[in-house]
């Protein structure tokens, strides 16, 4: 039977919407004719969460986000799914306050290069998944990889655009050729594919606009999710 995901979103709406499409989209192509996801979804606002990121309060928004999944997990959700790269580093907070199996980004991401046969990575995203461990760290542990990211100055735009441009729905196309140049740059230096994790960078770089294979963490997520809801028993 179709099973209930649950998904903890809004950070930022711009790349829930991605997500509550693709996998009711998994799901139809699936099952065929009416058929759509079960899900239930608790989005929230993300200016609080973006205060208690650059504050450094992640034990408050890991508090918070843990709540937010337990309410999932008592009205029904048999999976959770955490839309965003970057509040993977409350993940194992999560994990410990709900039972029903909580499916990671970056291993679903490492997954995914493993299957494409490649062992050296770039990383895009947020200051924080590109700077702290708990991203690389994690690619590194569950798929073996080495994983790049772009220097300081690069690493300050991917962040900026993210926060004041794609967060708030803004695609600009000087900020693509910016995204492209670093991709470009991580190829140069011996990234086989580039990893864009941050949910909302899918919507500003596609696949066409580089010559590096892109895994895009939110519709690897998202598929993952699908086809645990799909899978028996
Ligand atoms: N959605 C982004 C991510 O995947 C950034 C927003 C956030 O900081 O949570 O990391």
């Amino acid at each position: 039977m179709l099973k209930t995901i649950g998904l903890i979103g809004g950070m930022s709406w711009e790349s829930t919407v991605p997500y509550y499409r693709r996998i009711n989209q998994r799901v139809a192509a699936r099952l065929g004719g009416l058929h759509s996801a079960r899900i239930l979804l608790h989005s929230v606002d993300f200016f609080e969460i973006e205060r208690m990121q650059s504050a450094g309060e992640w034990d408050r928004a890991g508090d918070m986000l843990a709540g937010i999944a337990c309410g999932l997990e008592g009205a029904g959700a048999d999976l959770l799914v955490l839309c965003t790269n970057t509040m993977h580093v409350v993940a194992d907070r999560i994990r410990e306050e709900t039972r029903i199996p909580f499916l990671h980004i970056a291993d679903a991401t490492a997954e995914a290069i493993a299957a494409a046969g490649m062992t050296t990575v770039g990383l895009l995203g947020t200051r924080f998944t590109m700077e702290r461990d708990f991203y690389s760290g994690r690619l590194a542990e569950a798929g073996g990889l080495r994983v790049l990211t772009p220097p300081e100055s690069d690493r300050e735009i991917v962040h900026r655009v993210i926060f004041d441009e794609l967060c708030q729905g803004q695609v600009r196309p000087e900020s693509r050729a910016e995204y492209v140049r670093i991709i470009s740059d991580l190829a140069a230096n011996g990234a086989e594919g580039v990893v864009l994790g941050c949910t909302e960078i899918g919507l500003l770089v596609q696949p066409d606009d580089v010559d590096v294979q892109l895994f895009d963490t939110a519709s690897i997520h998202a598929d993952a999710a699908a086809a645990w809801a799909l899978r028996d028993p």
